[in-house]
């Protein structure tokens, strides 16, 4: 074998090995991407579950949810008829858009989403002190990550953050976990997350309540859900997060963000729902990666 040889091949193996780390690299972001969707569909199959929505409506002031539905209801029903009439008014200046009026289950979903975000559910960036009960990034915060018992994962938490205080009492010391269950009704017990979880929680009480619900993810960093309006005929999106229904637009134009997937899992099964939550969905396409 002559210099020449000997050098072709060392860079033909090279270049083996390149394509074959490529390789490696994709199917480790196919494996990733297939674990996210697999993950989906068990977070929503355990939603129809019995015993979770039977937990899921003791927990819901269904009473007072159903009489300001009504209120709302007769005051939007007030409003379309105010509407139609300054429409029908030939002389009125400029004619109020359309209002209309509203289905008992679209104003109960409403009232639903308002007492879930205001009452119910808490956002948790770091959990109080277990021991003191400090609270606060001055005294609390995450040192990484701990191993989680049998009980975190009997409710689905694999992931089990530890917080230490550092307050008079605790000195520093890891005191504090904080599992993030995936099982819904654990959460309707801890009411407290962040956006994944109360996602999750929301989307139990809706199908609990009968809503034709999805779970929906999208591919950077957040969750939410949707909720089949039956009078509208349409889906509409549902933020338990921010107490927002129907602004889909509201993470690119609200909060800049640059979205790739929105994956929305139901009884249905798993739909690319993307184009509902981007302004250019052609643009969101020819950026994706993945
Ligand atoms: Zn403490």
């Amino acid at each position: 074998m002559d210099a020449d040889e000997l050098l072709a091949r060392s860079l033909q193996q090279e270049e083996n090995a390149l394509a074959a780390a490529a390789s490696a690299r994709d199917d480790d972001v196919h494996a990733a991407f297939a674990s996210r969707l697999r993950g989906g569909v068990e977070t929503v199959s355990r939603h129809h579950d019995d015993l979770a929505k039977a937990v899921a409506l003791s927990v819901v002031p269904l009473d007072r949810l159903d009489a300001e539905a009504r209120a709302l209801v007769t005051a939007s029903r007030a409003a379309a008829a105010a509407a139609a009439a300054a429409a029908a008014d030939a002389s009125s200046p400029s004619p109020s858009p359309a209002a209309k009026e509203i289905s008992h289950e679209d104003a109960r979903l409403l009232r639903l989403l308002r007492w879930f975000k205001r009452e119910f559910f808490r956002w948790c960036d770091a959990p109080p002190c277990d021991v003191c009960g400090a609270s606060g990034p001055e005294l609390v915060s995450c040192v990484g990550m701990t191993p989680p018992t049998a009980n975190d994962l009997a409710h689905g938490a694999s992931r089990v953050e530890a917080y230490a205080c550092a307050s008079a009492t605790c000195d520093g010391a890891v005191t504090t976990r904080f599992p993030r269950y995936n099982d819904a009704s654990k959460l309707l017990e801890t009411r407290r997350g962040r956006c994944g979880e109360f996602a999750n929680a929301f989307a139990q009480l809706c199908v609990a309540l009968g809503y034709d619900t999805r779970w929906v993810i999208d591919w950077e960093d957040h969750v939410w859900c949707e909720v089949f309006s039956a009078s509208q005929g349409r889906w509409l999106h549902c933020d338990a997060c921010e107490d927002a229904c129907d602004q889909p637009l509201l993470y690119e134009k609200g909060w800049g963000k640059k979205l790739s997937y929105a994956i929305a899992f139901g009884r249905g099964g798993v739909k690319d729902v993307t184009r509902r939550y981007v302004v250019d969905f052609d643009a969101t396409v020819a950026a994706r990666t993945r």
